[in-house]
């Protein structure tokens, strides 16, 4: 049997950028090198909203708004490691396509990493099983993400399970991540959630609070239409509904509030948020709720919104300090207090 040694490998174009592997300006950096495995074709799996799915007719070199060329992974580990020492990047995150040898090529990937520099490593991939992932942490991977996508099992099954013919199942994904909190330990596995795919808010704000009690990370993005893909008509969430849900997640994840002490309208929106005023004004002030979020030192500029905006991660705070006052005026109008 040959053992896949995979020489090239897709670097998201921003981070390509950072690590000077082409030219460009960059109006927020990322702090993470993103880096994709690379496969002649597309995934197997068919997710409804993904340029990579099997039946989408989308360019092969994007993920999302962003383009990922290629480039032979000797360079980009030299590049990386140099990045780090210099403090221009704090992470490395490995995403992964369905396809058979993936798993060895992870590893392989990991290894060359590994091998050049201690930067913290996460991987995002299908759900992995128990024994491999093991061997993943004894290799050096500091967290792992296995992707839940939609926030019911409904919507999940109709845009990445049998709905679109692909391979996910919910349950499975649901012990993916369970055992991989056993294996990486609580607060080492992150979770993407997508907001905008059908699910009413108080749907989306129940799977976060699951997410947190069993120590997984949720990570909010926010449903972005790329052309070719089975979704290209869909609108992407209003970003009012967005802002609740961002400030819901962050006040359960800082555990001040639970998804119980909520209070939500008929249509399932968040109808008010148990906090004094003035807290929840600071707290919406001072723009946290509203920075990417994920893995430590993720911040992923303009993965799932136009540089013109609406913003929906922030990925830092600089830039929110240029749309503060826009974004203060616009949450003032959309989030209550319950406070009298
Ligand atoms: S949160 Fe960021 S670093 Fe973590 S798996 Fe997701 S994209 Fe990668």
């Amino acid at each position: 049997m040959t053992i896949r040694k995979p020489e090239v490998i897709r670097v998201s174009i921003g981070s390509a950028i950072v690590l000077g592997l082409v030219k460009g300006l960059l109006k927020a950096p990322p702090t993470t090198v993103y880096l994709l495995t690379y496969t002649k074709g597309k995934c197997t799996a068919n997710c409804g909203f993904c340029a990579q799915a099997r039946s989408s007719k989308a360019r092969e070199d994007l993920l999302s708004r962003v383009s990922w060329p290629p480039f032979p992974l000797s360079e980009v580990k030299r590049k990386i490691a140099s990045a780090y020492s210099e403090g221009k990047i704090q992470r490395v995150c490995i995403q992964t396509l369905n396809y058979e040898g993936v798993l060895e090529d992870v590893a392989h990937i990991l290894a060359e990493l590994k091998s050049i520099s201690d930067i913290p490593v996460s991987l995002s991939s299908q759900p992995l099983p128990k024994e491999y992932m093991k061997r993943l942490l004894q290799a050096g991977l500091e967290r792992i993400e296995v992707s839940l996508d939609a926030a019911t099992e409904e919507l999940f099954d109709k845009v990445k399970g049998s709905g679109v013919n692909g391979p996910y199942r919910w349950g499975s994904q649901i012990k993916a991540l369970l055992e991989a909190v056993e294996v990486f330990g609580r607060g080492k596995v992150t979770t993407h959630l997508i907001a905008g795919l059908g699910e009413k808010e108080r749907d989306m704000v129940k799977t976060i609070q699951w997410c947190v009690d069993r120590g997984i990370l949720p990570a909010l993005f926010a449903f972005t239409p790329i052309p070719g893909t089975r979704l290209e008509n869909l609108t992407p969430p209003m970003i009012e509904s967005y802002r609740r849900i961002q400030v819901a997640r962050y006040l359960i994840v800082k555990r001040i509030i639970r998804y119980e002490d909520l209070m939500f309208n008929e249509a399932g929106e968040i109808e008010c948020f148990p906090l004094p005023r003035e807290r929840l004004h600071k707290i919406l002030e001072s723009g946290e709720p509203f920075i990417t979020s994920g893995c430590p030192g993720c911040n992923r500029p303009f993965y799932n919104e136009r540089v013109s905006g609406p913003v929906y991660n922030v990925p830092n705070k600089d830039f929110w300090k240029e749309i503060k006052r826009v974004e203060v005026e616009r949450l003032t109008r959309v989030i209550r207090s319950c406070s009298i």
